[in-house]
This record gives structure tokens, C-alpha cells and sequence, in this order.
């Protein structure tokens, strides 16, 4: 089933404690959308600048990314600098340079209005409800935030959240939102982290192009959703930029999740071993 982003396209510069990379693809409408790929096609609304490398649009377009809404105007490409300590768990960002990306207008082609799946990765909330204004019937609304909006447009953020039927946050953000605690569902816990930028865009990605392609929002699809959500940010985070998920198959995600399946599995107790007689 049809299934559409809109969010960023942009040129990350991006510090780890394990090496540095200047001006690669990135963006979470970049990393939503090729994380969604491998379950079919994703319509992509963005806009990016004249200094955009064609080899990126070339990338998108051979993963069967609908590219009718990438806009390309005067100027150059949003571009996003951040940095990673040892516990890579939090981005620092250093530099933000919104360049063509401040004055985005989401316009939707016309042949993209009848989508039923519909990501709004994170924008500001005003724009976020004018690309659901342009759907016609949308059947699952999914969308991203971050601090700078909860903080800064928390009436518009709670808008736009009547309209939607899930949101992706980290724990962090959920507090700031809830103002309380929140529950916790746990990870693949990976072994070779590398960069975590994009993993929550890439979770958002593997859960939408999962439900998308299944076309229903039972609670047994929901959780297959979340744990491919997770199987996609786990590659991705593995390499630099877009890499890993670029050279990803099908039959390693097939294989993640399954060991995925395999460690939050366990037996039923020996009724032997704790018959409560012990000690
Ligand atoms: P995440 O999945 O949260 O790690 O998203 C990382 C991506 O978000 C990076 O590739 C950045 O290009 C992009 N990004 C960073 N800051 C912003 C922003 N203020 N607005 C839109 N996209 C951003």
C-alpha cells in the first residue's frame, strides 16, 4: 500500500569515537525512506539545493524511491553537523544549516494525495498538519519530534499529534511531552555500533514499510512492525551515513530478526528445578 515521507534530505557531518566523515547523504526522510525500501515503494517529499550530488538522487531512485516530491531549488542542501561520545547514545549537535530547508513548503504531486500510509518525519509541526491537509484519506499517520519542538511549539506539536496514530520519540523526548516517566521496550543489542545517526528515522522506516506492505494495523502486525523497525536501525547504525543499509539484503534482515525472535524468547520453567522446595 502507498506509503509517504516528507522530512529532510541532507548532507551530515558526522564525528564518532571511531572516525569522521564530511558532508555524506543523511537526513531523516533519506534514512526513512531506504529503510522502507526494502518493503516497497516510498513517495518522498523533501527539498534539497543546487550543490546536491546527483550519485545520492541516483541512490534514492534505484531503491525505488518515488522522487516526483524531491524538490530541488536555488541555494545549497540542508546540511547537519553532530558529533558522538563514547556512549553514542546522544547527538551533540554542533552546527545546523538550514539553507534551503527554512523555508520548505511541503507541496504534495498530485498523484501523491491518495497515500494511506503517511510518515511525518520531523519538521515543524505547522508543516507537518499542512502535508496531512494535502492527503486525502490517510489510513496510518506516524510521526517524529524532537526537544527543539516540544520546547518551543508544544500547543502546534500537540496538534498535529491529534491527527496522528503513533509517535516516535526517544525516552528522553517522551518525558519532556508526557512530564512524566514512561515505559521502556528494549533493542537488538548490537555489537558493533558505529554511528547511531538516522537509527530513529530507520526504526520508523522498517516499522512503516512493514505495516505498508501488510495493510493492517492488528496488534500481532504492530509488533512484527516494531521489531523490523528495530532489525533497520540496528544495520544502520553499523556503518557511516547510508552504507550499511545500502548494501543490506534481504535475507540479512530476514536472519536479524530472527535472532531477534530467538533472544527475547524463553522456555517455560522445569517444574522440577523451582517447585518451591528449594534451599
Ligand atoms: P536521527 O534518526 O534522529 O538520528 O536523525 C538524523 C538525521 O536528522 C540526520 O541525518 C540529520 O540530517 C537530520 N537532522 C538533524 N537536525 C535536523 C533538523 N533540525 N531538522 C530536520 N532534520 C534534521
Amino acid at each position: 500500500m502507498s506509503l509517504l515521507v516528507v522530512g529532510s534530505v541532507a548532507l551530515d557531518s558526522v564525528e564518532t569515537p571511531f572516525g569522521r566523515r564530511e558532508d555524506v547523504l543523511g537526513g531523516s526522510a533519506t534514512y526513512f525512506s531506504t529503510a522502507a525500501s526494502f518493503f516497497g515503494p516510498v513517495r518522498l517529499v523533501a527539498t534539497v539545493g543546487e550543490d546536491f550530488p546527483e550519485e545520492h538522487v541516483r541512490f534514492l531512485a534505484e531503491r525505488g524511491v518515488d522522487l516526483a516530491g524531491l524538490e530541488r531549488r536555488a541555494g545549497r542542501t540542508f546540511r547537519w553537523k553532530g558529533r558522538y561520545e563514547f556512549d553514542l547514545n546522544t547527538a551533540h549537535t554542533l552546527e545546523t544549516q538550514l539553507n534551503v530547508f527554512g523555508d520548505f513548503q511541503p507541496a504534495l504531486p498530485a498523484a501523491y494525495r491518495d497515500s494511506q500510509y503517511v510518515f511525518l518525519g520531523n519538521i515543524d509541526p505547522d508543516l507537518q498538519r499542512r502535508v496531512l491537509d494535502q492527503v486525502e484519506a490517510p489510513r496510518f499517520v506516524a510521526c517524529d519530534t524532537m526537544n527543539f519542538w516540544i520546547g518551543s511549539k508544544r500547543q502546534s506539536l500537540l496538534e498535529t499529534l491529534r491527527r496522528v496514530d503513533m509517535l516516535f520519540v526517544n525516552d528522553a523526548e517522551a518525558r519532556q511531552l508526557a512530564g512524566e516517566h514512561v515505559f521502556a521496550a528494549s533493542a537488538y543489542p548490537l555489537a558493533s555500533l558505529f554511528d547511531p545517526t538516522g537509527a530513529g528515522d530507520s526504526f520508523a522506516g522498517g516499522f512503516m514499510g512493514y505495516l505498508a506492505r501488510a495493510g493492517r494495523e492488528e496488534p500481532d502486525v504492530l509488533r512484527r512492525a516494531i521489531v523490523m523497525g528495530s532489525v533497520l536501525a540496528s544495520f544502520a547504525v553499523e556503518q557511516f551515513s547510508l552504507d550499511r543499509l545500502a548494501s543490506l539484503g534481504h535475507d540479512e534482515i530476514r536472519a536479524r530478526y530472527g535472532e531477534f525472535r530467538q533472544l527475547a524468547h524463553f522456555d517455560e520453567l522445569e517444574p522440577d528445578l523451582f517447585d518451591g522446595r528449594g534451599r
